[in-house]
């Protein structure tokens, strides 16, 4: 039986694995993708304290990783199916196997929100994508929409401004979420554009994406968009669905704790994007890693 198990290899819970396995207690990670979670998609993390120059998202997470598996953290790749949280023994079902902890830190972050529009599924991989870091050189030479108006479109439309050769941000209304820094920079670039006041109604095409379909919110007129490419940059949504009925969430799913990382449940510990909090950040994400760590080592 583990004394602490992380469900969540993103910078909350790895950081929850180095502080519990620093301070000697038994630890597993359990991560059912690649270790690092959404900053793995992340071009480069230019905010975090210590890295003056910015660092690749997939370097960092291979950091974190490496950090928390020397100082003794075990690390599962599994796939969480049914929890059992209540009691003093924990159990965790996965594809692979059954886990008994006497904590746990639920830290499983969140994952990108789909538009539900027509055509977004069907060309989801083929022109359609949620990660411009990844599938951005696809898009070399080509024209793409941002759909979106906060960091994360901003931060994808400056990657893809330097590969594609038309950038359009599409925003349903004039004023933008994303930092005023990430705005200004995009202002500055020449090949990219805005949409504002418009919302996407439908992705077209033929075998290859060709078009995405726009309304102006306040007019309701329709224009069609010419784009080989959609990157879709509209929030996040927690991946918490399997902890209905077993800790307490909000009406968006996030799972209610405060700074302490406490949920309703004793012994179980909420860390990083999937928690309810104001700032979603790596530099919070580990800040939570190591306050529920603590606090299950006090409570042990
Ligand atoms: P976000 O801040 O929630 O922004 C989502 C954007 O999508 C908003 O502009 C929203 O419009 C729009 N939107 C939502 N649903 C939509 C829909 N159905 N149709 C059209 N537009 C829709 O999400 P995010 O940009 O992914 O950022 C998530 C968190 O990560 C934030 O806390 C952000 O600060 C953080 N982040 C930070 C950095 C960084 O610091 N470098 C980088 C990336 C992300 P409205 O504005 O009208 O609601």
């Amino acid at each position: 039986m583990y004394d602490i198990l992380i469900i969540g290899g993103g910078p909350a819970g790895l950081t929850a694995a180095i502080y519990g396995a620093r301070a000697g207690l038994d630890v597993a990670v359990l991560e059912k993708t690649a270790a690092g979670g959404q900053i793995t998609s992340t071009h480069r993390l230019e905010n975090y304290p210590g890295f003056a120059e910015g660092v690749a998202g997939p370097e960092f997470s291979q950091i974190l990783l490496e950090q928390a598996q020397r100082f003794g953290a075990a690390y599962i790749a599994d796939e969480v199916m049914d929890i059992q949280l209540d009691g003093s023994e924990k159990q965790i079902t996965g594809k692979l196997g059954t886990y008994s902890a006497k904590t746990v830190i639920l830290a499983m972050g969140a994952s990108p929100r789909k538009l539900g529009i027509p055509g977004e599924k069907e060309f989801t991989g083929m022109g359609v994508s949620y990660c411009a870091t990844c599938d951005g050189a696809f898009f070399k030479g080509l024209r793409v929409a941002v759909v979106g108006g906060g960091d994360t479109a901003f931060e994808d439309a400056l990657y893809l401004a330097d590969l594609a050769t038309e950038v359009h941000i599409i925003h349903r209304r004039d004023s933008f979420r994303a930092q005023q820094y990430l705005v200004d920079k995009a202002k500055k670039k020449t090949n990219i554009f805005f949409e504002t006041c418009k919302v996407p109604l439908e992705i077209r095409g033929g075998f290859d994406l060709e078009s995405i379909l726009l309304r102006d919110v306040n007019t309701g007129e329709e224009k069609e968009l010419a784009v080989e490419g959609v990157f879709v940059a509209v929030g996040q949504q927690p991946d918490t669905a399997f902890l209905q009925g077993k800790v307490l969430l909000d009406a968006a799913g996030y799972i209610v704790a405060g700074e302490d990382t406490l949920t309703d449940v004793a012994g179980v510990y909420a860390a990083g994007d999937a928690r309810t909090k104001t700032l979603r950040q790596v530099v919070t994400a580990a800040a939570d890693g190591a306050v529920a760590a603590t606090a299950a080592y006090h409570s042990l």
